[in-house]
């Protein structure tokens, strides 16, 4: 079933670090051969020995639409012959933000970067600099990409991994990154006291998902919000993954809470490697060349990338019938996922929001790191190679969110939930 997979990363292990370009493609945690793909339209993957797959990660957030989204894909034909870059400005550039600014609450100015890594980094080192504050409060499991600052009881890979403190991070650095679990408004105050006016920021991924989809309980955001007002602390909303998936403008508009900062990435692309950090005028002004705080990109604002999320973004302006689409497809899953578990007699949690969900194996609530690393992950690993079997591509590690796509069919849906079905029964038959 998976033979030319296998040939394929045979020989990508003999080149390429564990033979992937990034860690969690690897099925490092639950086994096997990773699945090599060859092509891909709207809600399916098609793999190098032709098994077809029902995508639930959708290239980890950024296919909202499905894959190879018509509009998008003739849009980077049409801009790939003017040139596929100039290192110099374009009107599309002011559309984009133009765009992104219609779209997300609280912001003025956006710019531009080239991974949701980029824009996390660079946000927090605005942050830094305006505040002229080093340190700053992330929570355990949460991910912000691979700078430095972030690798501290980060989520995503990190947590699949196992790895408790990356080396080559250094202890310089790694001090001023100070942690706390998620949900846990006591424990910010606490680390608040400890460090009186040193802390620049709290980064927080307003729901999370790397490490499972966790969602903030009541009061916690805006718990977090009344901190930084009353300590001069930024908050920085983490929106790779929420941002235009959750609304239009993300966590901000769903929940009615400002951020400081926000972070873009994956959507903001429309499958291109694009990120963005954004906020009002008067702290963005601090950004070179308007201001003092460094921050620069060969290939930002690229225009193949630029053209690709404009596309994405504009429809997801125009439809805001999608958020409501992919609302009803999760809900109906989920109502499936849970009759299928439970028939299947196995204790599970499901969390989910808008178009986000997780499973865990477990009899208690999951709203933070810990309760997600104490869920039962052999069982998730069995799930995960069952479902795959059975054509339903789901992340390759608990720590990870689930991300529908608007191409799902309800035929789609049903045939993931039949797939359950069969996978746990396979599963409590062996
Ligand atoms: N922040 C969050 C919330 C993410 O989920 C990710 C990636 N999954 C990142 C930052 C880093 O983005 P990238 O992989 O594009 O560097």
């Amino acid at each position: 079933m998976y033979s030319q997979s296998k040939l394929l990363f045979e020989r990508a292990q003999q080149l390429i670090p564990g033979g992937v370009n990034s860690p969690v493609r690897a099925f490092k945690s639950v086994g096997g051969t990773p699945v090599f793909m060859k092509h891909a339209k709207g809600a399916y993957l098609y793999d190098v020995d032709d098994n077809r797959y029902i995508d639930y990660i959708n290239s980890w957030g950024p296919m909202i639409l499905g894959h190879a989204y018509e509009p998008v894909v003739k849009a980077i034909q049409e801009y790939a012959t003017y040139s596929t870059s100039f290192g110099a400005p374009t009107e599309l550039e002011i559309k984009v933000a133009e765009l992104i600014i219609s779209m997300v609450p609280n912001i003025d100015q956006v710019r531009m970067v080239n991974s949701g890594t980029e824009a996390c980094m660079s946000a927090l080192r605005l942050a830094r600099g305006y505040t002229g504050r080093n340190k700053f409060i992330k929570f355990d499991g949460n991910y912000h990409g691979h700078a430095d600052a972030f690798l501290v009881s980060a989520g995503s890979g990190v947590a699949t991994l196992q790895i408790q403190s990356v080396p080559g991070v250094t202890q310089t650095v790694a001090q001023d990154t100070l942690t706390a679990p998620y949900n846990n408004l006591p424990a910010v105050e606490q680390l608040i006291a400890a460090h009186p006016e040193e802390i620049a920021a709290i980064i927080v991924e307003p729901v999370a998902g790397n490490m499972g989809c966790i969602l903030p309980q009541p009061g916690f955001l805006e718990g977090l919000r009344q901190l930084c007002d009353t300590h001069g602390i930024l908050l920085i909303f983490d929106e790779v993954m929420t941002g235009f998936r959750l609304a239009r403008g993300g966590a901000q508009e769903l929940f009615g809470i400002k951020a400081d900062l926000v972070t873009f990435g994956k959507i903001i692309g429309g499958g291109m490697p694009v990120g963005a950090f954004a906020g009002p005028a008067a702290i963005m002004q601090h950004i070179a060349p308007a201001g003092k705080i460094y921050q620069a990109g060969t290939l930002s604002g690229n225009p193949i990338a630029m053209i690709a999320g404009y596309t994405m973004l504009q429809t997801l302006q125009e439809n805001p019938v999608i958020y409501k689409q992919l609302e009803e497809k999760k809900d109906y899953l989920v109502t499936g996922l849970r009759e299928a578990l439970g028939g299947a007699g196995v204790v599970h949690q499901i969390n989910s929001l808008g178009s986000m969900l997780s499973v865990h194996f477990a009899e208690y609530p999951i709203i933070d790191f810990s309760a997600a690393s104490s869920a039962n992950n052999e069982l998730f690993r069995r799930f995960f190679h069952a479902m795959l079997e059975r054509g339903v591509y789901l992340p390759p590690s608990a720590f990870e969110s689930w991300f529908l796509s608007n191409a799902l069919t309800q035929e789609d849906l049903d045939a993931t939930i039949k797939a359950t079905k069969a996978a746990m029964q396979a599963i409590t038959n062996s």
